[in-house]
């Protein structure tokens, strides 16, 4: 049994004793023949680029030596801990509670229905055995099933490495409800936790019609098993994060919203989340790889991994026939009246705004300060996508450019950087960037104007904010070139 361990660094354990009060017991079984073991807990989790303060979260830390000897403890930052060794223990426990009562697509939550966990959160690693396998065992009555792209046997989850157990939330719970059809080779998991009255059937459909889309412009599905973790909530709630292999996305449905709109808005979220499958989980910049968790991994081209995920989360259900070109186009309008009532624009440009994602990205933040590396980062995709479009009389598009950066970079192991992305945009938009970048990735407020000179040239304007084909067109470029793809 010992050898077993020498394979695995941390054999995590989870147990659900104080649901109740919302608390996570955590164990975990070190092997190590240091005499000083340090742990580190991530400060901050891929999908929102932020310090967290994780650990504030934690109480009740504790080492103890296999014969139940307290070691001394002493932490070196705020989410860090020096366990002295100094016995030369060969294995060691640790053991401490998580407090979990944060019910959205990236933290962990617990009672008496489900265990759901974001392992980022609440998992350390033993710095310098990042890269050693992991186990969770689950101890959780015998009939909750589990959610989570790992793969599981007798309730214990088996990581190959530190990157992939922080990618992997599960959910566990005996209502727990579970749909499951292929894509091509690939198998497709729907899981509900939580009341619904979605039509599963529909939902089935239009996921396999927007999954082939995008699967067709990277030629790959990068995974055999892809899981949906559908967490509904009972009040209006929207929230979802992307991982390797499946995404958390939670729902709720408000008072003030039309089911029509909700599962729409359940669809152009699936969509996005779907195609960061690719598109920052595999395709991801060079500063980010590999992740450091224990700092900032600062980045200024978050309008290529929220951007342009962003554009074609709801630019694939319009191609794919899941969407009309009018719900396309109210998806659309929301988009742009929250970027024209942005007055950042004339004060920061998208890529420092996505720089300072680490400082405020995520909250309003102070007047007038800084862009959206979603909303101003959708209509630069926009612009860069129809420039190639026009230029190449719709031989090529971005899509040409999202399947090079996979097989050219991910393929290879490599990030990319800002000169890549631009070489591509060259390649096939057969022009200089130059003025694109100077002007809409690190200039202020000039997006708009390129953004209405491409789309007048395919026949479309802004009127009064909305996206309007012109009816003087004899032939509405965009519409055609937009689906003829
Ligand atoms: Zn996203």
């Amino acid at each position: 049994m010992v050898c077993s361990y020498f394979a695995t660094n941390m054999k995590y354990q989870v147990s659900i004793n104080k649901a109740f009060e919302n608390f996570i017991e955590i164990e975990a079984k070190i092997i190590s023949n240091s005499t000083e073991i340090l742990l580190q807990l991530p400060a901050w989790r891929p999908g929102r680029y932020e310090l967290a303060n994780f650990a504030k979260n934690i109480r009740c830390f504790k080492a103890m030596s296999k014969n139940g000897a307290e070691l001394k403890v002493r932490k070196q930052t705020k989410d860090s801990w020096l366990i002295y060794n100094s016995e030369n223990n060969a294995e060691i426990t640790v053991s401490y509670e998580y407090y979990a009562n944060q019910l959205d697509a990236g933290a962990c939550f617990i009672n008496e229905e489900q265990l759901y966990v974001n392992p980022v959160h609440c998992f350390m690693y033993e710095v310098g055995k990042m890269e050693e396998q992991f186990e969770v065992k689950l101890n959780i009555p015998s009939d909750y099933k589990i959610a989570c792209q790992l793969p599981s046997s007798n309730n214990i989850l088996i990581a190959n490495n530190f990157d992939q157990l922080a990618d992997s939330p599960f959910i566990a719970s005996n209502t727990l409800q579970h749909h499951e059809f292929k894509v091509n080779d690939s198998n497709i998991h729907f899981w509900f936790q939580g009341k619904h009255d979605i039509d599963i059937v529909k939902l089935e459909a239009d996921t396999k019609a927007y999954a082939a889309l995008q699967i067709d412009i990277f030629k790959e599905f990068p995974c055999t098993d892809y899981h949906f973790l559908y967490q509904m909530l009972p009040t209006a709630f929207r929230h979802g994060v992307e991982h390797a292999d499946s995404t958390v996305i939670a729902m709720g449905l408000g008072n003030d919203m039309l089911r029509d709109d909700f599962y729409n808005s359940l669809l152009a979220i699936s969509s996005h989340e779907l195609f960061h499958m690719w598109n920052v989980k595999r395709i991801r910049p060079a500063s980010m790889l590999p992740y450091d968790f224990t700092k900032e991994n600062y980045s200024t081209l978050g309008y290529i991994y929220e951007g342009i995920t962003t554009y074609y989360g709801d630019l694939i259900l319009l191609r794919s026939g899941v969407w009309s070109w009018d719900q396309y186009v109210e998806s659309w309008n929301d988009d742009f009246l929250r970027h024209i009532s942005n007055p950042g624009n004339n004060n920061y440009s998208l890529a420092e705004s996505s720089f300072d994602t680490w400082l405020d990205g995520y909250v309003p933040g102070i007047a007038a300060r800084k862009v959206s590396i979603y909303i101003e980062g959708m209509l630069a995709a926009m612009i860069a996508d129809l420039t190639i479009i026009k230029n190449s009389n719709g031989k090529f598009s971005l899509d040409n450019v999202m399947h090079d950066l996979y097989h050219l970079f991910y393929k290879n192991n490599k990030g990319y950087t800002e000169n890549d992305y631009q070489a591509l945009l060259e390649k096939y938009g057969q022009e200089s960037f130059e003025q694109f970048f100077a002007k809409n990735i690190w200039g202020k407020n000039n997006l708009i104007a390129d953004l209405q000179n491409i789309l007048t040239y395919f026949g479309c304007s802004i009127n009064n904010n909305k996206l309007t084909k012109d009816q003087n067109s004899e032939n509405n470029l965009l519409f055609n070139f937009l689906l003829s793809r």
